[in-house]
């Protein structure tokens, strides 16, 4: 029987680690429990290598134009196996940054799968406890692996803390935050070979050089973004009637026409029926049906982006008590109050696991919230407003409620937009396509939501978060001077 903790964690991704650690400064004793690495999705297979590549795809893309500013340099190549590295490299630096993290907080950190047992009891199977210290060790040791070119091998093996076929934690408090993994419908053909996930794409040593991509949600179309900005061929199969299909309307119009422009083939309203080998079996076709016609593409390579299903394997076992087994669920999500927590009292759930908004910085929100729940505060962060943001080039970046949902909700808005052409920073850097549109209360001015598309939207986006959490008018936000040349200038302006 290892020691009693006031909170265990189960999950080391963005909602898990970052509750550890406030679990900590709340005065707590914390155990940190994770079957992959620290980090989870979001610093693994997520946020950070997505946008690692992405950093190389537009830095070329941009190289492109070039000459047009004065700038000639010889043609530009591509070495993926080079993006990889620096790609994995930076996961690793990360990584270590967390494991330090654990240290200096003093959490013990269990790698393993973590089962509940009851409200009190988490097991940890394939335990290894390792202290921060020994975390923090083990990222290092796989950082010097790397620059020594090393091939990784199993964390378990590298790691210095002990191994133990299993440990039963005692606790609390124990935290969910086991995170999602890629929904793959049913689709005949989807186990073939060339067929991938964003997790399958991401470790890809090279590139596909026609990339089919089935979803065009935010995940399909930031991989559209990184193939079209490379020069590969891009076709994208929506089933909704329009691509990111939860954003503002005019947002996605806007991005449609540029994807357009960069030939990437979309098709919206079209439903995927299955996919084929080529006759030379070097090839993959995807029969879809659009507008009640039976169409076909062609590929070397397909990636499933439909969207993500919350992960509970192994948390709920046999052994678990019958209270446990019997938590709340919707469609495989763990159902919680509006403070985090479940149906079984002193079990909290935050982050993907639970559905929702399915963002890490939602999900960290969340994981901060229920621990002051825990400890018998009153929340402070408003989770209600959480920015959602596109890197695609324009990146595009949301927060709130947009016109038309103030018009379906019957709420008299006013909408203020402002063009970014008109934009200093976005003419004399070549970026002055996009705009930024605020929505506000028609009589009172309070800003309801906004929506950007424009260099630097997803910085500027918590401009809007921060007068929204303030509840802060048009005239309040104008009340400010703003930095010149900028291109947050145009938030004045929209404001104004
Ligand atoms: C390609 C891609 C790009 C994305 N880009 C962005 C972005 O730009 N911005 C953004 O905000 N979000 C982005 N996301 C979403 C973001 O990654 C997730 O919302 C976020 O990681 C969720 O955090 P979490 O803590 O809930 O779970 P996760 O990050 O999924 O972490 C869960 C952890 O729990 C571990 N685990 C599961 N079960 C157990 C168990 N029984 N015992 C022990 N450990 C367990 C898993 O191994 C995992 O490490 C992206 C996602 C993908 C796939």
């Amino acid at each position: 029987m290892a020691d009693k903790f006031d909170l265990v964690v189960i999950g080391a991704g963005p909602g898990g680690y970052e509750a550890a650690i406030e679990g900590v400064q709340k005065g707590m004793k914390v155990a940190l429990v994770e079957k992959r690495e620290l980090g989870g999705t979001c610093l693994n297979r997520g946020c950070i290598p997505t946008k690692t590549i992405l950093h190389t795809a537009e830095l070329y893309h941009e190289l492109q134009s070039g000459p047009s500013i004065g700038l000639t340099a010889r043609e530009p190549v591509v070495d993926m196996e080079m993006v990889q590295k620096r790609k994995d490299e930076v996961l690793e630096q990360l990584r270590k940054g967390i494991a330090s993290l654990m240290k200096t907080n003093k959490i013990s950190v269990y790698c393993g799968t973590g089962t509940i047992l009851d409200r009190e009891h988490v097991k940890v199977a394939s335990a290894e406890e390792k202290s921060g210290e020994k975390a923090e060790e083990k990222a290092e040791e796989k950082a010097e692996e790397k620059a020594e070119g090393k091939a990784g091998g199993n964390s378990e093996e590298q790691s210095g803390g002990q191994k133990q076929d299993q440990v039963v934690l005692e606790t609390s408090h124990i935290l969910i935050a086991t995170g999602s993994v890629p929904a793959c419908p049913p689709i005949p053909g989807s186990s073939l070979p060339g067929v991938v996930t964003s997790d399958g794409l991401l470790d890809k040593k090279d590139m596909f050089e026609h990339l089919i991509i089935i979803g065009g949600g935010v995940i399909g179309m930031e991989f559209a973004s990184v193939y079209s900005s490379l020069g590969h061929g891009v076709t994208v199969i929506e089933a909704l009637d329009r691509i990111l299909p939860t954003m503002d309307k005019e947002i996605a119009q806007n991005l449609k026409m540029i994807m357009k422009k960069r030939n990437v083939d979309i098709h919206t309203g079209a439903k995927v029926e299955e996919i084929l080998q080529t006759e030379d079996g070097a090839g993959l076709i995807c029969r879809y049906v659009e507008k009640d016609k039976p169409c076909e593409a062609r590929a070397d390579g397909i990636l499933i982006a439909a969207g993500r299903r919350a992960y509970t394997g192994g948390l709920i076992t046999d052994e678990s008590s019958q209270e446990v087994k019997d938590m709340a669920m919707e469609r495989g999500r763990i159902v919680t109050d509006e403070k985090y927590e479940t149906s079984v009292p002193g079990i909290y759930a935050v982050g993907d696991v639970t559905g929702g908004i399915q963002l890490a910085h939602a999900a960290t929100a969340q994981g901060r919230s229920a621990v002051a729940h825990m400890a018998g505060e009153d929340m402070v962060i408003r989770t209600d407003i959480v920015p959602s943001c596109v890197y695609t080039n324009p990146e595009i970046g949301c927060v709130g409620i947009s016109a038309d949902e103030a018009k379906a909700r019957g709420m008299e808005a006013v909408t203020k937009k402002y063009i970014m052409s008109a934009n200093g920073k976005s003419i004399l850097s070549q970026q002055e396509r996009g705009f930024i549109k605020v929505v506000a209360d028609s009589g009172s001015h309070r800003i309801l939501g906004a929506q950007m598309m424009c260099a630097r939207a997803t910085d500027m986006i918590s401009q809007f978060a921060v007068a929204m959490a303030n509840e802060l008018t048009l005239e309040d936000m104008a009340k400010v001077i703003f930095p010149h040349p900028t291109f947050s200038e145009g938030i004045l302006e929209a404001v104004r």
